[in-house]
């Protein structure tokens, strides 16, 4: 961890409005990931996972019809954003192919047919419990593994993820080389190795997911002024959304919290083994913010956020990851056992 990132304090304590919502707090740690050259041994996305080498990597079996994006080919065009990223002053020739990515680049057979059978999973998160605390492992495991397979998958429209908790000392032998499929669906399937700054922040419920009562109040503008909480006039015809926007949910990669939604009312989420309700795991987002939610930038990031071109995409858009046209993927697992399945919506 060599990069901190700090949410700004939330404009209203929101508890002192709507004392109900207490008990409804949930801790969440914003992952905050930032492009960079994490290890195995690094909580990261995108990055290189602690593999036991005398355990298969896990592939999809799925049909696939997709696809056509060659790896090798978007690995290269990281590298050079990396390179380019790592000197945002604009070194002569940083964006240029090395010799060696050039060769890459002509070794790429365009007329390709994907090889036949499984597909090997990227992957997508790699946690580790000291870094993500809120994280509630099976047994003695202290590391989370998420993969995806990179196709989009019949009524899902999104990659499919694999879970796995592991003991990162019981792995001695690493595997070094992992299969890697030899194309995508979309580029934008493929993370970008990021390094985390993971930030425990506290949530609230998505308001659709409040009682009907709360929800009368947190739309009556007369209870935020009675509370005197200092909150922007301009919110006084629609207060609940203030709510939504600056009180409820952070935006962008998290574990943890509480489940955003929009795209869906609230689905349920039972556990498909033994029908628990299931907690929320992980948030992979294709935004860390957007003009919506601008309080939730960090302070470290605020300056980045106001300029154009690459610094801003690079804070908004760290992994590269895209869900859908600009959608989440989140991941739920069972409190009760979490080596049960999991299950994944697009929200
Ligand atoms: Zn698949
Ligand atoms: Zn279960």
């Amino acid at each position: 961890m060599n990069v901190i990132r700090t949410t700004p304090p939330r404009p209203v304590d929101v508890t002192a409005v709507f004392p109900q919502l207490a008990p409804l707090a949930r801790p969440a740690i914003r992952l905050h990931p930032r492009p960079g050259d994490p290890s195995r041994h690094d909580s990261s996305i995108g990055g290189p996972l602690l593999w036991p080498a005398d355990e298969p990597w896990p592939h999809c079996d799925a049909p696939h019809e997709g696809g056509g994006q060659v790896l090798a080919r978007v690995r290269v065009e990281q590298r050079v954003r990396a390179r380019a990223a790592a000197h945002p002053d604009g070194t002569p020739g940083v964006s240029s192919y090395t010799p060696e990515e050039q060769a890459i680049l002509e070794q790429i057979d365009w007329d390709f047919e994907r090889p036949d059978g499984p597909v090997p999973l990227l992957p997508v998160a790699q946690l580790y419990v000291r870094d993500i605390p809120v994280l509630r492992p099976p047994g003695q495991a202290d590391l989370l593994q998420v993969l995806w397979c990179p196709f989009d998958h019949p009524e899902m429209y999104m990659p499919r993820t694999a879970v796995f908790w592991r003991s990162a000392a019981a792995v001695t032998d690493i595997l070094t080389s992992p299969p890697e499929p030899f194309d995508v669906e979309h580029e934008e399937y493929v993370p970008e190795p990021c390094v985390l700054a993971p930030e425990r922040i506290t949530e609230y419920p998505n308001s659709l997911e409040l009682s009907e009562e709360l929800r009368e109040q947190l739309g009556d503008w007369s209870r935020w002024q009675a509370a005197d909480a200092g909150v922007d006039s301009s919110y006084a015809p629609y207060p609940e959304s203030f709510y939504h926007s600056n009180l409820s949910v952070a935006p962008g990669w998290k574990a943890g919290g509480w489940p955003q939604w929009g795209y869906t009312d609230p689905a349920p989420r039972q556990c498909p083994a033994c029908d628990t309700a299931m907690d929320a795991l992980l948030t992979i987002d294709t935004f860390e913010w957007d003009s919506g939610n601008r309080s939730w930038i960090p302070y470290e990031d605020q300056a980045a956020a106001s300029s154009t071109g690459q610094r801003h995409r690079d804070t908004q858009r760290p992994t590269a990851v895209q869900i859908g046209s600009g959608y989440k993927q989140q991941l739920y697992i069972c409190p009760a056992a979490p080596e049960h399945p999991h299950i994944e919506l697009m929200q």
